[in-house]
């Protein structure tokens, strides 16, 4: 062959391969197992959910006590030995007491359950207590759970852990949304004490042909920050379904509305506020992105996202 038609032929495979559009995944399920509203099984101050996406199985956070995860999954007839990997979006003890032991209970069946994390870079750093001592409590666990064989992959940005699933990895705050406490505090790398945006925090998005589904924890990098990071990475606009804590509680009437006018703005359908969201903010999004009841609704234990059905919330919340 001629070199220059070889050329042609590269250029062509070249522009074939950049054009394939990303994976997108066809069956959804997000069951919640954490949040404060519970029917069924144990409520607390926390938040986990299974991720079904095809045949890929996700743990989401881990709850706030030991044990809470683990029994209301089997109330629900979840088996989470079938489960390989945990993503942990940040460090708070309310998304990650439950890490370790469950871990260790659910590996008695099978070694590689719960064998693989993923997190946000940042996510070990040491933080501040109320009393000023050090808190290193996830870097002691970190190593709890290598011992046990676990693998920790860390994201410092926007990563594919799965065929049209995605970390969004630590999110640049474009917005102001200040969705923490601001008299957090943590050290930084030379062991200065710094004000602590919990830079780790990070989100699941699932890309499917309806659009972005997003499952957050604590919603600390602000849910909007946080689709921007998404809708920058996978040139796509719509936002099907956003799921997950999002620390809305302390947001004033002004700041709720101008989240859910960007929310109705990326075409939302589904919003359902578990965990930190706050009762009222869900009712607010609901009225002022224009959805329905059913389409925004407040999150509970056992309560399900589908793709095809939408939201199953469970009696109280529907
Ligand atoms: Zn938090
Ligand atoms: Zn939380």
């Amino acid at each position: 062959m001629k070199k220059s038609a070889c050329i042609l032929l590269l250029v062509l495979l070249s522009h074939f391969l950049l054009a394939q559009p990303a994976h997108q995944v066809k069956n959804l399920k997000i069951t919640i197992l954490s949040t404060m509203l519970a029917q069924k099984g144990m409520g607390e101050w926390g938040f986990a959910a299974l991720v079904e996406a095809d045949s890929v199985k996700i743990l989401f956070d881990a709850g706030s006590h030991e044990k809470t995860v683990l029994e209301n999954s089997k109330l629900l007839n979840i088996d989470l030995s079938q489960v390989p990997r945990f993503v942990i979006s940040h460090n708070h003890w309310d998304h990650t007491i439950g890490w370790m032991p469950l871990r260790n209970e659910i590996s008695r069946t099978n070694r590689q359950a719960l064998s693989v994390t993923h997190v946000g870079k940042g996510i070990f750093d040491t933080r501040l207590t109320e009393t000023g001592g050090d808190e290193t409590k996830m870097r002691q666990d970190s190593a709890l759970y290598v011992q046990s064989g676990g693998k920790i992959i860390t994201h410092a940005s926007f990563a594919e852990i799965s065929p049209g699933i995605y970390v969004t990895g630590p999110v640049a705050r474009k917005y102001p949304e200040k969705n923490y406490d601001q008299r957090w505090q943590k050290k930084d790398a030379a062991g200065k004490t710094v004000a602590d945006i919990v830079p780790e925090d990070m989100s699941l998005i699932i890309l499917t042909a309806k659009g972005l589904v997003l499952l957050s924890g604590c919603g600390h990098s602000g849910i909007i920050n946080t689709i921007t990071q998404a809708r920058d990475h996978l040139q796509q606009e719509t936002v099907y379904a956003a799921i997950g804590g999002f620390h809305l509680l302390q947001n004033s009437d002004e700041q709720i509305r101008w989240t859910a006018d960007e929310l109705k703005k990326a075409g939302i359908r589904y919003f359902m506020g578990a965990h930190c969201t706050g009762i009222e903010p869900v009712y607010q999004i609901r009225e002022w992105a224009g959805l329905k009841r059913g389409e925004s609704v407040v999150g509970s234990v056992g309560a399900t996202f589908d793709l095809v059905k939408g939201f199953t919330p469970g009696a109280l919340a529907r």
